[in-house]
């Protein structure tokens, strides 16, 4: 999951942000709670993000995946599989390369 690099730039922004929270909750321990409910919270959205993240870029390669296995129908122009034998919108039969 952290193999791409904006990935990895995201957790280690998430990284320094919470390092330094922590710093602050270090110099003023009177708010220390609150700081502490903030790093939680960006924690949280971080690992949100980075899953929403993840899901779109292997929804794109699956489309990308996709495409590299489909063709134009030469009868309808309607993209079906270069394994199908018979394009299934207008019945044509292809043959098969
Ligand atoms: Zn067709």
């Amino acid at each position: 999951m952290f193999e791409n690099r904006e990935a990895k730039f995201l957790l280690l922004g998430g990284m320094i942000t919470i390092g330094v929270l922590y710093l602050l909750s270090r110099w003023y321990p009177s708010i220390a709670h609150i700081i502490f409910l903030i790093a939680l919270f960006i924690f949280a959205f971080l690992l949100i993000i980075l899953q929403i993240y993840y899901i779109i870029k292997l929804f794109k390669h699956d489309k990308l995946d996709q495409k590299k296995l489909m063709t134009p129908c030469p009868a309808c122009d309607a993209l079906i599989y270069k394994t199908d034998s018979t394009c299934p919108y207008c019945k044509t039969s292809i043959r098969s390369s």
